[in-house]
């Protein structure tokens, strides 16, 4: 597996187990303590999972299918997924957030069980270059945009060993309006703004892809006031 650079990750782990698992605990949740800005995110985070979801449908159904969900935050995707019929394996390199997916998938899994129950996503605390094994789809939502291209190409290809069929994932383009956005952002950064955020450029993603011969098949963006996602789908090329 291709190492990222000990100084982000450490960073981002411990900001997932600290105030940014607070954070975005919220924002990926149901109750209105939120603010406008965070409640504008958790709609476009949401409109991402409802995507990802179609394009993983499109293709067929999904009972049986094996799919790794990498930095699953707290389970956001897995649980639908599971609900789908899909065998999934779900980690994050924050254990408050898989502590806070496991919870989740046993409250709606076991309360939506009204016919045949779905099987439990298998949950684990694990850095996604530390992942092994082979899955049919491999799913990365909204993970690199903590690191920078130069690692974000590591993980890219480590994902991609994984996957036998698809690999999904979305990143905040770097095109020029949000490169605007974020540069004012960062004249003004506001308290909870405790990590970095990395763009990346939809071809870099693409050339990354094709080095390890993968291809894109569909994209989708993603875009609300303050939540911008390039979605891609990539098989074998
Ligand atoms: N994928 C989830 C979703 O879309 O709901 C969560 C997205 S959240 C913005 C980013 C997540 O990536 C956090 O839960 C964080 O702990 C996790 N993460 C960051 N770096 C990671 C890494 N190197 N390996 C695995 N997970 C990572």
């Amino acid at each position: 597996a291709e190492e990222v650079g000990g100084g982000d990750k450490e960073v981002v782990r411990e900001y997932f187990n600290n105030s940014g698992f607070q954070r975005w605990k919220k924002i990926y949740g149901e109750t209105d303590d939120v603010n406008r800005v965070q409640l504008d995110i958790r709609l476009g985070h949401t409109k991402t999972v409802e995507n990802t979801l179609k394009m993983l449908t499109d293709e067929g159904s999904l009972k049986g299918v094996t799919v790794c969900d990498a930095g699953c935050g707290t389970g956001s995707l897995a649980i639908p997924l599971a609900k789908e019929g899909a065998i999934v394996s779900a980690s994050d390199i924050s254990a408050a957030m898989v502590a806070e997916a496991r919870k989740k998938a046993e409250e709606q899994l076991a309360a939506d069980n009204g016919g045949e129950a779905p099987v439990m996503p298998k949950f684990e605390v694990n850095d996604l270059e530390s992942l092994n094994g082979k899955y049919d789809t491999v799913v990365c939502l909204d993970v690199l945009i903590h690191y920078p291209q130069s690692k974000a190409d590591g993980m890219i290809a480590h994902l991609a060993s994984l996957a036998e069929k698809r690999l999904i994932l979305s990143f905040a383009p770097k095109t020029f309006y949000y490169d605007l956005l974020k540069r004012v952002g960062e004249l003004f950064p506001g308290p909870s703004k405790a990590t970095r955020a990395y763009l990346h450029a939809e071809a870099d993603v693409e050339r990354a892809l094709q080095k390890v011969g993968w291809k894109i098949r569909k994209r989708g963006l993603i875009t609300t006031q303050f939540y911008f996602a390039r979605l891609v789908e990539a098989v074998p090329a």
